[in-house]
């Protein structure tokens, strides 16, 4: 049976402007985007009046947990949290246990997730053994077994020699070493960004220069190598400036900003709530300011959410102990759009670009354009619903989220992949 998609506003990367139009669906394809499609008997219509129809959204930066930690989530979990939030395809990394170092895991996670998920899932693998930066993985074994990314994430490569050879290894494999930014020595026991209100509340600082440090070097040893290197969820103003300049001076990097690092700072943790506990931390108002107006102008090369699942127990210790991160993929779209899009400071041209075509291009993929003969892989959206993110709604095993049972405006209604429905309310 074929779908005709009635009266939508079609988003696209290439231009603010929505266009009205209807778009029908033929097995996994799009045969038709057009005004006014005739309807017919073998066809079901979907009207779409006043709702967006826009690419589906694919995240280059999630923890599944799986395998090792599946009380906090899993690979069939996470997709389900990210088909809820109108997400088709998920690069996982690679900090679980035991860590994805080698070809077999990488394999296993590929297979687990052909067998359990209802989306594309991709994986990262370890830079280094076990991720202890240490003794280099096996980089062309994983690359041939189907990673699409290298990193250490959760921790940086502290030793640059060794992040040294394994660029040179990544370029020649043609991988991007993934970084995550950090001086382990100036991060040491803190908890939270290192500022006034980590002093108000007494709690050990994480200063802005350990991540601007590491990421400045690892941006020189990318210049050095002629390697791609991909600066994870980059969270200081000072760091993305520093990007900004590498790029102009043509070295191969690109980076990514996440949600949290946009709407929330320092001060939202109030009084010591874990839900805003993450690496790096929350840094101040004028960050938050600066990030945004970097993605505006294109400095961001993607958003990704750095999802990162972890018990109600676990969050529920003091704030110094508790695991750093929160979750993502229910409740990025929704919130992005509430915060940003439906006050017009940015278009859905930008969030079609940054979190739908270009995390494709990073790891080598088509991007899923609505367009005539192409794949059925988009988003109905109803920007007159509101969303309210209580644990019934989120997929995610966990709700470690400061969005827990909060409104915004805004409704992925409908997420069609490769045709299918896969959400449909
Ligand atoms: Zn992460």
């Amino acid at each position: 049976m074929k779908r005709l998609y009635r009266n939508g506003q079609i988003a696209s990367e290439d231009s603010s402007a929505l266009t009205r139009a209807d778009v029908l669906v033929d097995g996994d394809r799009i045969i038709a985007v057009a005004s006014n499609i005739a309807s017919a008997d073998d066809i079901e219509v979907i009207d779409c009046t006043g709702r967006i129809l826009l690419p589906a959204l694919f995240d280059v930066h999630v923890h599944a947990r799986e395998p090792g930690r599946e009380d906090k989530e899993t690979i069939q979990t996470c997709s389900e949290a990210a088909i809820n939030g109108g997400i088709t395809g998920l690069v996982l990394q690679p900090n679980t246990t035991p860590t994805i170092d080698t070809a077999g895991l990488v394999r296993t996670v590929l297979e687990i997730g052909k067998a359990k998920s209802r989306i594309a899932i991709h994986t990262t693998g370890a830079i280094t053994k076990g991720r202890k930066g240490e003794e280099l993985a096996a980089i062309g074994a994983m690359k041939k077994a189907g990673a699409v990314m290298l990193t250490d994430n959760g921790d940086p490569v502290s030793n640059p020699q060794l992040l040294r050879i394994a660029m040179e290894y990544a370029k020649d494999f043609d991988l991007p070493i993934a970084s995550h930014c950090e001086v382990k020595e100036l991060s040491a026991s803190g908890c939270m960004h290192e500022g006034s209100v980590s002093y108000s509340l007494g709690l050990p600082g994480i200063p802005a220069c350990s991540e601007e440090i590491c990421l400045e070097r690892d941006i020189r040893l990318a210049q050095f190598t002629g390697a791609h290197v991909h600066i994870q969820h980059v969270s200081t103003a000072i760091g993305m400036r520093a990007i900004q300049r590498a790029k102009a001076d043509g070295v191969k990097v690109t980076c990514e900003v996440t949600p949290h690092h946009l709407l929330f700072n320092h001060e939202d943790i109030g009084s010591y709530d874990t839900h805003y506990k993450m690496s790096p931390p929350l840094r101040t108002a004028q960050d938050n300011a600066e990030l945004l107006q970097g993605l505006i102008d294109g400095v961001f090369d993607v958003i990704a959410t750095d999802h990162a699942p972890h018990t109600e127990f676990e969050k529920k210790n003091d704030f110094a102990s508790a695991p750093f991160g929160i979750t993502g993929l229910d409740t990025a779209l929704p919130s992005l759009f509430d915060a940003f899009i439906s006050k017009g400071i940015f278009g859905w041209d930008l969030l079609v670009k940054r979190y739908s075509a270009e995390p494709r291009r990073l790891i080598k993929l088509e991007p899923v354009p609505i367009r005539d003969g192409g794949i059925a892989e988009f988003i109905v959206f109803n920007p007159d619903r509101t969303t309210t993110f209580t644990r019934e709604f989120m997929k995610s095993k966990s709700i470690n989220t400061p969005f827990l049972n909060k409104e915004v405006r805004g409704m992925v209604e409908r997420v069609i992949y490769l045709g299918e429905e896969l959400l449909a309310r």
